[in-house]
């Protein structure tokens, strides 16, 4: 009897690090469930993509920044074959500003999305997988943000540093059930979040400056670290793998943004 194919749920693979990590998972022959917001007819492009490699493909909707629309898209995932081997919770936000000038809804933003959107994601998904004494393997993609605090991202780099901490809290309470949980912090990577960076020369020399690779990442080759794992770990837990070029090892960078907002108390 052949081995049934294993499955992933990759969130936001419509675009950007988690299309790319959709389509390396379905080169080594996992069906794949590709989670969207907006992108529609871009999550559709990439279930065809992902099929031209003889897996099976689904696209499924979700606004992450709601925690039932998080834990729905648990269970309807968990519904497409009847089961999930792999999460891979990679949707999130970012976007620089200054401490002073962050507002309520710029906090919740963040926190929405790129916390307690994985969370409720992954808790559903783990139910799941513990209720149905099955294994499984969580990947969350966080940022050297969320490790070294950076100018300009307190707000982003606490939801980060927060999704880190909820990483390694699950790893040891998932560990009896064998679900692994590991995070990925990834360094300057190009896509659509940091377009703005890549077109204004001298602050990309900057950035470049500070990474000892000398230059932006790729999509394909954060995939290609992510994938490698999930396919092959059976021992790896509540691990964090930087993935940014050396990044993290340099002394940072970025310029103190000015402060834009009034002092509404005076
Ligand atoms: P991207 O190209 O902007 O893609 C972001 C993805 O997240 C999109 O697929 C988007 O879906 C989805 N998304 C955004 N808000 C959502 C919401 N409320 N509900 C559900 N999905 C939502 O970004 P990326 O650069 O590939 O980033 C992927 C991950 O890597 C993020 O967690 C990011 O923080 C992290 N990261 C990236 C870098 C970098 O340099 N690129 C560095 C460090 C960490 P739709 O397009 O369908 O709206």
């Amino acid at each position: 009897m052949t081995e049934a194919r294993k499955t992933a749920l990759v969130t936001g693979a419509s675009r950007g690090i988690g299309k790319a990590i959709a389509l390396q998972l379905a080169t080594q022959g996992l069906n794949v469930i590709v989670h969207y917001k907006r992108e529609a007819a871009e999550a559709e492009a990439v279930v065809q993509a992902i099929r031209q490699h003889g897996v099976e493909a689904a696209a499924l909707q979700a606004d992450l920044s709601v925690p039932e629309a998080a834990i729905a898209l648990g269970h309807a995932a968990w519904g497409v074959w009847g089961g999930i081997d792999v999460l891979v919770n990679n949707a999130g936000v970012s976007y620089k500003k200054h401490f002073l000038d962050n507002t309520p809804e710029d906090v919740d933003g963040f926190m929405n999305v790129n916390y307690k959107g994985a969370l409720f994601l992954m808790q559903t998904i783990a139910r799941h997988m513990v209720e149905e004494g099955r294994g499984g393997s969580i990947a969350c993609i966080t940022s050297v943000n969320g490790i070294r605090p950076g100018i300009g991202l307190s707000a982003y780099g606490a939801s980060k540093a927060a999704l880190e901490s909820m990483v390694k809290s699950a790893a040891m309470e998932l560990a009896p059930h064998n679900i692994r949980v590991n995070s990925f912090a990834v360094g300057a990577v190009e896509t659509d979040i940091n377009a703005g960076v890549r077109q204004q020369p001298e602050l990309l020399q900057e950035v470049n400056a500070g990474i000892p690779m000398g230059r932006f990442g790729l999509p394909e080759e954060v995939a290609a670290v992510v994938s490698s794992m999930l396919l092959n770990d059976r021992y790896m837990t509540g691990s964090t793998i930087t993935v940014d070029g050396g990044l993290l090892l340099m002394r940072g960078y970025g310029k103190a943004a000015p402060y834009t907002t009034k002092d509404q108390n005076t």
